[in-house]
């Protein structure tokens, strides 16, 4: 088992994408700068959607052109559609991530469309990503529970990574949305999946909407995985999905990991005042424990 442990911090988009204040480009920047500083490697800097319906991500391409020149740091955009993947591409992002809800009714509340359409757009993006040689990754979203079907059979998560990992994807995300799973049914989907895709470069995505996230990624990290989203301070949610709360923070699973023993190369330290800094332009305090508590010993 490797002892380092990738940290995509996605709050510059997940984590901000729902927040009711609107922050500017020049904030925006500031927020990535300073992870980058914390030693942040991977982020999720933005998304290419449709500014009516998110309207926090309606500057994506001035985020983009305000972002530090330099090779050590993967930035990454959520792309949803043909249009999204154009403007990812005008605006030479690093790497492009795709999205399919596994329940029909979320996926028709998140893109309009039903998982089995999304499937077909992906698809289609998927080989101008390909023409294109730019980096790309996909995330099954609500792959542990759905707001409006309940349970998720585990079965339908696992033939649709299957599918996606046959149109060349290595690089899969089980995003657990709305925080609905127990560290057993994460440990029972990643051992099922890494049975019959033993190729496949698993990561998970928690939300700790039941206070679970970081249990969820012991699990995860027992079973072999090695890369996970959270977002600095917790902040986050998704403006789809009712009550769903913050991404895990990036500072409470560093606490973990780093008293398991395993690196991330991030100073805990520094996201800790991040997380300090971004209750200032947000105008609401993190759900972050370790921001409130600090590190131990001090
Ligand atoms: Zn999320």
């Amino acid at each position: 088992m490797s002892d380092f442990i990738e940290i995509v911090d996605v709050s510059p988009r997940d984590g901000l994408q729902s927040q009711p204040v609107l922050l500017s480009v020049e904030h925006k920047l500031e927020l990535i700068n300073r992870l980058i500083d914390a030693g942040v490697r991977s982020m999720e800097a933005v998304s290419f959607v449709n500014p009516k319906r998110v309207p926090q991500m309606a500057d994506a391409e001035e985020v983009v052109r305000g972002l530090p020149q330099r090779g050590d740091v993967t930035f990454i955009g959520l792309v949803l559609n043909l249009r999204g993947f154009e403007r990812a591409v005008a605006c030479n992002i690093d790497e492009i991530n795709c999205a399919v809800v596994a329940s029909d009714t979320f996926n028709q509340r998140n893109q309009g469309a039903t998982t089995e359409q999304t499937m077909g757009v992906i698809k289609e993006i998927t080989r101008e990503i390909q023409a294109a040689g730019i980096n790309m990754g996909v995330t099954v979203s609500a792959a542990f529970g759905c707001p409006f079907e309940g349970e998720m059979p585990m079965e339908k998560v696992v033939r649709l990574v299957q599918r996606l990992a046959a149109m060349g994807y290595t690089d899969i995300s089980l995003a657990d949305t709305i925080g609905a799973a127990g560290p057993s049914d994460v440990a029972a989907m990643v051992r099922r999946i890494r049975t019959l895709e033993p190729a496949l470069s698993l990561s998970c995505h928690f939300h700790n909407t039941r206070n679970t996230a970081v249990a969820n990624t012991y699990a995860a990290i027992q079973e072999g995985v090695t890369s996970f989203d959270a977002s600095c301070g917790g902040v986050g949610g998704c403006p789809f999905a009712p009550a769903a709360t913050g991404n895990v923070a990036t500072e409470d699973l560093l606490y973990m990991i780093h008293r398991m023993g395993l690196k991330t190369g991030i100073d805990i330290n520094k996201i800790i005042e991040t997380a300090k800094w971004l209750e200032g332009p947000l105008g609401t305090s993190m759900p972050a424990m370790l921001t409130r508590a600090g590190v131990f010993p001090a």
